[in-house]
């Protein structure tokens, strides 16, 4: 599938905003903090910024924190609008399910492109079985590992000092030692620490 390869610093200097996509990089030399300016040679004008405009950024600020292509954003807000609750806290709920958020959010990779490439390369189980889909819903009671066979991997033995370092949400339950990350209860909109307005994203795709 499609992926962005190229450079990343610019989606933050485009969003004015921290989205943490180099991992360690961006808390020790992070782009923005040198170069607060929007991508692009040309200086910015001032103008008034439409609904359209806001609304539209809100959404491609979200999308480019957690990954996802403009297709599966969409799959994911209409299983959104599906489920009980504000469509925009169960966007959000369904974004931080999945399998490469956790293993993001547990520490074991330090971006959530890393956290992709894990599971792509199948570093990864849920349940003690292979998950190689980063768009995979975690569930409450899962267990997500790191497959044995991996742990000896310089890799992992890095990862394991990063992971005893990073901040746990409370949905959460993390032993870095043996590599495993349980979902303790499905997260709640205030347990997501997140900069984004879902009601703009809700707002653009209702257009
Ligand atoms: Fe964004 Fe990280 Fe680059 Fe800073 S270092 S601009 S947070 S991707």
């Amino acid at each position: 599938m499609a992926r962005n390869i190229g450079p990343v610093c610019r989606f933050c200097r485009r969003e004015s905003v921290k989205l943490y996509l180099k991992g360690e990089k961006c808390i020790t030399k992070c782009t923005l903090e040198r170069r607060p300016s929007p991508p692009g040679v040309h200086q910015q004008r001032r103008r008034k910024v439409s609904d359209f405009a806001l609304q539209l950024r809100e959404k491609q600020k979200a999308r480019r924190m957690y990954g996802v292509l403009e297709k599966q954003m969409r799959n994911t807000f209409d299983r959104a609008l599906e489920t009980k609750g504000a469509t925009g806290d169960q966007l959000l709920v369904q974004l931080e399910s999945r399998l490469d958020n956790v293993v993001y959010r547990s520490g074991f990779a330090k971006s959530r492109a890393q956290a992709r490439q894990l599971v792509n390369h199948g570093h990864v189980q849920v349940n003690a079985r292979s998950a190689r889909i980063p768009s995979h819903s975690v569930r409450a009671g899962d267990v997500v590992t790191i497959r044995e066979a991996s742990r000896a991997l310089q890799y992992f033995k890095d990862a394991l000092a990063w992971a005893k370092t990073q901040p746990r949400p409370g949905w959460l339950e993390v032993d870095p030692d043996s590599y495993t990350a349980k979902m303790v209860t499905t997260p709640t909109r205030d347990q997501i620490e997140t900069q984004v307005d879902t009601q703009l994203i809700v707002e653009h795709y209702s257009r």
